[in-house]
């Protein structure tokens, strides 16, 4: 798949890590699919599956196809929301979706591999592909939230 955005070189490398090793990247089966979100602008698509204990969330699972943002993006953020509490991750998700607007600026030292996605803001048709999986996972939660 061709990927238009010229990404900055010195985050290409993290993006294009994710991309081809996505973590916690998982077959998902019909039942376990909790949230299933498009981006047809794109043709991206994920789906995606939580566990939550506790008020924490324990355990991520997704699949993700599409382009390489919107796959390093799903990867970037199952790393960054696994093991939080449901109130930080639902806060680490507005901030993220803020930062894509370009409402707010990531801090360097908090954001980790995150930082390297910051570029797609200059880029408005791409922003969905970095938004929709932390989207789809604030779905999961709100799901999770009314069936408790
Ligand atoms: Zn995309």
């Amino acid at each position: 798949m061709t990927d238009s955005v010229p990404l900055d070189d010195l985050y290409q490398e993290i993006i294009l890590d994710h991309f081809k090793n996505p973590r916690n990247v998982q077959k998902l089966s019909d039942e376990e699919v909790l949230i299933e979100e498009e981006n047809p602008t794109c043709g991206d698509q994920i789906r995606v599956t939580a566990k939550v204990e506790e008020g924490c969330i324990v355990g991520i699972k997704y699949e993700a196809k599409g382009c390489a943002i919107s796959t390093a993006s799903a990867s970037m953020m199952s790393e960054a929301l696994m093991n939080k509490p449901v109130e930080d991750a639902r806060v680490a998700i507005q901030n993220f979706t803020r930062t894509m607007k370009g409402e707010q600026e990531m801090s360097e030292d908090e954001s980790g591999d995150l930082i390297a996605l910051q570029g797609v803001k200059r880029y408005p048709l791409r922003i969905k592909c970095a938004t929709m999986s932390w989207h789809a996972l604030d779905h999961v939660l709100d799901k999770m939230s009314v069936e408790k």
